[in-house]
């Protein structure tokens, strides 16, 4: 594993071809698609270098999230190859095989393995790119570098980490920083006010306080499973569920619906008109939003109920419920309510509350301001990107910028998933592979492109 050394002014270091911002699921993707592609170009072709930049101390995978018994929504068979090339040593059952659990993983006979698990199998996977991954830097800028015919060959990516600040200079850029959390207006985080991200780094030292009672606020899965977290985690404690629909709300991965995560989704998706767009993220938003795993309602449900009949209510459902103003005081969170269905104000008093109110996905202008103007934007504002997720910009910019993640505005709803991380990464690969194709295309012409790069592989 590599760490942040300042290495001089930009214009004096090698020039990449790929760097890689974040190393979470998708750039670990994408790490894994240029070693294959390297491979498979041999002595005689061309191989692209690549390093790859992250602000965490070392690989993790939302490791605030990682309770027990929580799994995967997912099939391991989505995992970070398989379906770009399924006889890549990086699949999930190479893992299995590596770690002595083949056999027992058929056994265990479900194809979403748990969490904690997959964690291990991307931090497997990650163990093979420590040196090209430098840990604990955190990238603040992008800065392009201006030839003197006023275009631009090669980016600088400005880096802030324990060393001081670090450049490193690259031919392509790929911005892969996941997903920023959300919490309502106006509320902050702190000692008692927390994310549902930092539930697992913060639980431990609450658990010596012996809570009263606590809150969690939100209906979709990480809600759901943050108050089955609390319950378990403060036996004494009664938990407050508290959410403006009338209950947690099935998640469905029934067979057909569950095809919005293909990768000919992605198709469709990008060819669709903008109120198409619209429609079809509305019609399956129950696929990933505001949704939970049938089985945890059903535990949720039968544990409350439980709760009723012995007399120990401490499940509690505080539904049509909205959540106002928010005090911490030394010792207290006080949690202004108001009732959904007329207006009722009410205070409750609890010892901590946990905000499952979700994410958004990281915008990537934060890291581009200098290169604000040359980036093209939909009427929305909204970076325009082509299909083989390189941003589209002005003739210029010869530098390739691409994204992944923040593009359900144009690649759909598996964007910000795993769904597609093997095969958005070849995608990506063959694009910054073939810079000519790329380098004559019409500024909009990305779409054909990556057809022509399809069939040339
Ligand atoms: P991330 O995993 O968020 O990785 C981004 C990385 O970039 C991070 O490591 C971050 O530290 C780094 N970074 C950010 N900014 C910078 C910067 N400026 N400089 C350097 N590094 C930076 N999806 C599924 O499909 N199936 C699931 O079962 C599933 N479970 C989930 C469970 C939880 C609790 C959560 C929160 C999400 C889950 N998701 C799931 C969705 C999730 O977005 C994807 O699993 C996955 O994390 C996407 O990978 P990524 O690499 O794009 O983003």
């Amino acid at each position: 594993m590599s760490t942040c050394a300042p290495s001089g002014p930009a214009g004096a270091g090698d020039v990449l071809d790929v760097l890689g911002v974040g190393f979470g699921p998708s750039n670990l993707g994408l790490a894994i698609a240029l070693a294959e592609h390297n491979d498979a170009a041999g002595a005689g072709g061309r191989r692209l270098s690549a390093r790859f930049l992250e602000r965490q101390p070392r690989f993790g995978w939302h490791r605030g999230m990682l309770i027990d018994d929580a799994t995967m929504r997912i099939s391991y068979l989505k995992d970070l190859v398989t379906l770009r090339n399924p006889t890549s040593p990086f699949s999930f059952l190479s893992y299995l095989h590596d770690r002595g659990r083949l056999v027992d993983f058929i056994n265990y006979g479900s194809s979403m393995p748990s969490r904690l698990e997959f964690h291990d199998y991307l931090e497997w996977a990650a163990s093979s790119f420590a040196s090209q991954v430098d840990y604990g830097c955190e990238v603040v800028a992008v800065e392009p570098e201006v030839g003197a015919d006023g275009t631009v060959e090669v980016l600088t990516v400005v880096v802030r980490s324990a060393a001081g600040e670090v450049r490193h200079r690259a031919r392509n850029v790929v911005v892969a920083t996941g997903l920023t959390p959300l919490l309502p207006p106006r509320v902050a985080a702190g000692e008692r006010i927390w994310h549902s991200r930092d539930l697992l780094h913060r639980a431990p030292a609450a658990a010596g306080t012996a809570p009263e009672r606590v809150a969690v606020v939100g209906a979709g899965q990480s809600a759901a499973e943050v108050a089955d977290f609390l319950h378990r985690t403060f036996p004494a404690a009664e938990v407050c569920a508290i959410f403006s629909r009338y209950g947690y709300s099935p998640a469905d991965d029934s067979p057909f619906a569950n095809r919005i995560f293909d990768p000919g989704a992605v198709d469709d998706f990008f060819d669709a008109t903008d109120d198409a767009k619209q429609r079809i993220l509305g019609y399956h938003a129950n696929t990933n939003y505001s949704v939970v795993d049938p089985e945890l309602i059903t535990d949720l449900y039968r544990r409350h109920y439980h709760e009723r009949v012995a007399g120990t209510e401490r499940l509690r459902i505080l539904n049509l419920t909205r959540v106002g103003d928010v005090v911490e005081t030394e010792d207290r969170v006080e949690l202004a309510l108001e009732s959904v269905v007329d207006g009722s104000r009410d205070v409750v008093s609890v010892d901590l509350v946990v905000f499952a109110t979700g994410y958004r996905s990281s915008d990537p202008l934060r890291l581009l301001p200098a290169l604000a103007g040359t980036c093209r934007r939909d009427p929305a504002g909204r970076l325009r990107i082509g299909r083989d997720y390189r941003v589209e910009t002005d003739p210029e910019l010869r530098a390739g910028v691409y994204v992944q993640g923040a593009t359900e505005h144009s690649h759909g709803i598996s964007s910000t998933l795993l769904s597609n991380v093997a095969v958005r990464a070849g995608e990506i690969v063959a694009s910054i592979a073939t810079p000519a194709a790329i380098a004559t295309a019409p500024v909009d012409g990305n779409r054909a492109d990556l057809a022509e790069l399809r069939g040339a592989r």
